[in-house]
């Protein structure tokens, strides 16, 4: 306002007459600071220049105020709440950077080894079959112990458990059978480590955030519930938007949108996998006619249920992970990936099965009817799954007019209804084939859509692009 400092009134309340002296020495009444740092951004302010309570932050990655005259730090404790949320967005957009590209890097060579996937199957088809000294008791021995190998719950399939090592301790492979595999499919396992350090990653702000959001998140929607005021059908973005004013920061969704993105491409490079062992069983029963092959031929289908059922649940993860940031296209599109994940193990363990009756010589109409019937429910359930996915995430997303919502349906229809009837259609292939032995071969879920894709990170919007 152009007043010297001795026009300043000291003994008044008002904050066009309080002074605050920065670390840099420069000093400035508080109303002026505080229109500098946008405060009324992070508080409610009353007529008289008074916080009255927290607002929900922008959302939008914000850059740290500093002083107007020599742009020094502003350390002053009044402006914590902005300097602090500041400085964690820098944290953040570097981690969400980082993530990015590393992913970058990741999808051209996850779409580099999928083209060597052919000669993969190929050579995993022509493993020298090397009998093992297994017994069934052992079998059951390591399915058991197997099953708390899935890793954390906010962590996709430690590669641990599908190394070389794993393949003889975990697996129970001989040390010959695991060296020849390892050989084959190494490069996968180097990439599938990478991928799974990406999907493992928290930003800082995800990690000052989940422990006081969780908590926050579960009271608020109990106190909905029990308000008849607010008590609704939807209370989810209620309850988000009252802990977002209370916890003093946004959910970011720029590093879980890369940690999402980061499990899917583990769940492709796991398929990969499976396809190859499953060569693999198709080898042993054609090479080894004369040897017993049962016990070999058991511990690799377990193999490759295992992983199977590891992309079932890695995809179920990266749904909760999607769904705490209520990032729902990344949800629904998690969702598409459990629904594959139940189709592929479906298909995977339906097939053996088929193939142990025919081996037994007991695959009669009887039999056939029953297989074909669990296909043919599978297919009517999904579809029916459909429906309900599409209207659950119709009502998931804020639309303000009749446009917005055509284009939320259009964007469904792309990324998740087209992969849903496809997976239909395959059940009901599959039923067919095992009702009329009628020709089949499986279709490739392959999502290359998903692996070929720009990860950028635009570090001015602090959005993914
Ligand atoms: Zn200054």
């Amino acid at each position: 306002m152009q007043r010297k400092l001795a026009e300043i009134d000291l003994s008044a309340e008002d904050t066009s007459e309080r002074l605050i002296k920065l670390a840099c020495g420069h000093i400035f009444t508080v109303e002026t600071l505080d229109g500098h740092c946008d405060m009324s951004k992070y508080y409610e302010i009353d007529l008289m220049g008074v916080f009255t309570a927290t607002k929900a932050p922008p959302v939008n990655y914000q850059n740290p105020p500093s002083c107007p005259t020599c742009r020094g730090p502003i350390t002053a404790l009044r402006y914590g709440r902005v300097t602090k949320r500041a400085n964690l967005d820098i944290l953040e957009q570097n981690v969400a950077s980082k993530m990015s590209s590393e992913l970058e890097n990741i999808s051209q060579e996850v779409e580099k080894i999928s083209a060597k996937l052919e000669s993969a199957k190929d050579d995993a088809k022509k493993i020298p079959f090397s009998s093992s000294e297994k017994k069934p008791e052992d079998l059951h021995h390591f399915a058991e112990s197997r099953k708390d190998k899935f890793g954390k719950e906010y962590e996709p399939l430690p590669p641990d458990a599908i190394h070389q090592g794993a393949m003889t301790t975990v697996h129970g492979f001989s040390g010959e059978e695991s060296r020849a595999w390892n050989k084959i499919i190494r490069e996968f396992v180097k990439l599938y480590r990478k991928v799974a350090g990406v999907a493992r990653t928290h930003g800082p702000h995800v990690q000052a955030y989940g422990a006081a959001l969780a908590t926050l998140y579960r009271l608020e929607l109990a106190a909905i519930a029990s308000d008849p005021e607010r008590a609704c059908d939807k209370p989810e973005p209620l309850a988000m938007e009252e802990v977002n004013k209370k916890i003093g920061q946004p959910p970011h969704k720029a590093d879980t949108r890369f940690q999402v993105e980061g499990f899917f491409l583990s769940l492709e490079l796991r398929y990969m996998l499976a396809e190859i062992a499953q060569s693999r069983i198709s080898g042993l029963n054609t090479t080894s006619r004369d040897e017993d092959i049962t016990t070999p031929t058991n511990l690799w289908r377990s193999y490759a249920s295992f992983i199977y059922e590891s992309c079932v649940r890695d995809a179920s993860k990266a749904f909760i992970v999607a769904e705490r940031s209520t990032a729902s296209r990344l949800a629904a599109r998690a969702r598409m990936y459990i629904l594959r994940g139940d189709l592929e193990l479906f298909r995977f363990e339906i097939l053996t099965e088929r193939t142990s009756l025919v081996r037994d010589g007991i695959l009669d109409d009887t039999h056939r009817k029953i297989l074909s019937n669990r296909a043919q429910q599978k297919a009517n359930a999904t579809a029916a799954l459909m429906k309900t996915l599409e209207m659950t995430y119709i009502r998931s997303r804020p639309a303000e007019n009749t446009g917005d919502l055509i284009a939320e349906r259009a964007w469904f229809a792309q990324n998740c209804r087209e992969r849903g009837d496809k997976y239909v259609e395959e059940y009901r292939r599959l039923a067919a084939y095992l009702l009329t032995e009628s020709g089949y071969a499986p279709l490739s879920l392959q999502e290359k859509a998903d692996i070929i894709k720009a990860f950028g990170f635009c570090k001015s919007t602090g959005r993914a692009v």
